[in-house]
């Protein structure tokens, strides 16, 4: 099995929603992606708390079976973040965001880590993933998310990164930003031609493009009635995507690449069910796969070949 080493924030969010608000709840980009990417492949997850972190948290973590050996305890307070979302579920509004720890982290891999096949650069300061980056042996998939956060304040750092990554996943207001782009395709095109082969736009409830070599390909999302928080969507996306990808260790065929949205599309509809992590910590993968193939079966669509033999049948 092939393990995916992740670095990204492990965090303490406070969120409002029209459907009711958390204080201080499990969050960061880190602890969505494992939650979500463990139910495919084994999760090497480096990061760093404060001396606040509840116990529960780390435990619940290890109890998943994420390797936490790379997630440091550092005086200080853990990262924290808040946010409010309104009608628009796509997009929150960053009330505070304290760094805290994250200040001075520098991470430093062990062995083990260094030669995971699969990266996962979570959303973080662009500077700190590039060096994780820099300290890799030789991975297989380099894959990386940020925010409007660090696309305002290390817009740079950011593309400088981008030059060695393979997949890169944004929202769609985050991409048009970045690539200073008035719509989603122009920027994904611009995006790729910095480095990244596979550029996944995400657009929440409006599905999500995906940009592989010169062709976009179109994905609708699970339709789901309600929305309860939205935190975390991108993060548990990316653990389906690259998830998948890890257990079959195929990461440039377009099948495969098109299986793998699906099931990021999967792992977020789950997780925005319920506030916080609490819907992706107790899934299992008979749900997961049940939920992706009734993915498949609405999103396709009959050529007419097969639209003739199904309505022979019918008749019959
Ligand atoms: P998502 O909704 O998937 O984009 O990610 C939400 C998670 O990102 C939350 O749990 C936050 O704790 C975390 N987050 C928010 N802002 C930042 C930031 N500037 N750097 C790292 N992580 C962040």
């Amino acid at each position: 099995m092939n393990t995916i080493l992740v670095v990204g924030s492990v965090a303490l969010d406070t969120v409002k929603t029209p459907a009711g608000s958390i204080a201080d709840g499990l969050g960061g980009s880190a602890t969505y992606f494992s939650l979500a990417a463990r139910y495919f492949a084994p999760i090497q997850l480096v990061g760093v708390v404060g001396e606040d972190f509840p116990r529960e948290h780390r435990t619940l973590l290890t109890e998943r079976g994420i390797g936490c050996s790379g997630l440091k305890t550092a005086k200080g307070k853990t990262f924290r973040w808040s946010g409010r979302y309104g009608k628009d579920a796509n997009n929150a509004k960053t009330l505070a965001t304290h760094l805290n720890v994250f200040k001075e982290f520098r991470p430093k891999l062990e062995d083990a880590h260094r030669k995971a096949p699969v990266l996962f650069l979570a959303n973080i300061d662009p500077e700190l993933q590039s060096e994780v980056l820099a300290q890799m042996k030789s991975p297989a998939l380099v894959a990386c998310d940020t925010m409007n956060f660090w696309i305002d304040s290390k817009p740079e750092a950011l593309k400088e990164l981008l030059s060695k990554v393979d997949v890169f996943f944004a929202n769609e207001e985050e991409a048009e930003k970045l690539a200073h782009r008035p719509n989603p395709l122009q920027a994904a095109e611009v995006i790729s031609s910095w480095g990244p082969s596979v550029v996944v736009i995400k657009k929440g409830e409006h599905g999500a493009l995906m940009k592989v070599g010169s062709r976009f390909y179109i994905f609708p999302p699970f339709p789901l009635p309600e929305i309860k928080d939205p935190t975390g969507a991108g993060d548990t996306f990316a653990g389906g995507f690259l998830g998948y990808l890890a257990s079959c260790g195929v990461y440039d065929d377009v099948g495969h690449l098109k299986r793998a949205m699906a099931y990021g599309s999967v792992m977020a509809s789950f997780n925005v069910e319920d506030f916080s992590t609490r819907n992706i910590e107790n899934l299992d993968r008979d749900r997961i796969d049940e939920r992706f193939h009734d993915l498949l079966d609405r999103m396709s669509v009959p050529r007419t070949d097969e639209l003739l033999k199904s309505r022979r049948v019918v008749a019959a």
